[in-house]
């Protein structure tokens, strides 16, 4: 595409995933938000964007101890978060999808811990033009 800034034709940089917030209910549910750009690989302006909607849960049926069933408040961490993409064939032609992987550890302060992978893509196509 042409980059309306510095006028070239340039090809996208996949810059690093923002996480805009990360939550955690008793219940166990995970949702992590987080940002996604594609830049100018000459100039650096950001050129597009998408909000990725990670969910996920946490088998909480390890969340216990002798008396019972722990009541202190979970923590949840985010690490290792990486821009992938994919390409898939529907058939008509492929589809390019940009997404992120992102590494989350739910802890408490009784020792229980999980940790888990969760990945989400947007399609190349529905990212949101930023000029
Ligand atoms: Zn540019
Ligand atoms: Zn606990």
């Amino acid at each position: 595409m042409r980059c309306p800034e510095c006028n070239e034709f340039v090809s996208f940089k996949e810059e690093e995933a923002e996480i805009d917030s990360i939550e955690i209910d008793e219940d166990g549910t995970v949702q992590i938000e987080i940002r996604i750009t594609n830049s100018c690989s000459d100039c650096h302006a950001e050129l597009t964007e998408a909000y990725l909607d990670i969910y996920s849960s946490v088998d909480l049926t390890g969340h216990a101890h002798r008396s019972g069933i722990c009541n202190e408040n979970l923590k949840i961490s985010v690490r290792n978060a990486k821009r992938i993409n994919k390409m898939e064939d529907k058939g008509k032609g492929v589809k390019k999808f940009y997404g992120a992987r992102v590494l989350f550890i739910v802890s408490c302060s009784c020792g229980f811990s999980f940790a888990q992978e969760a990945t989400d893509y947007e399609e190349a196509y529905n990212m949101e033009s930023l000029i």
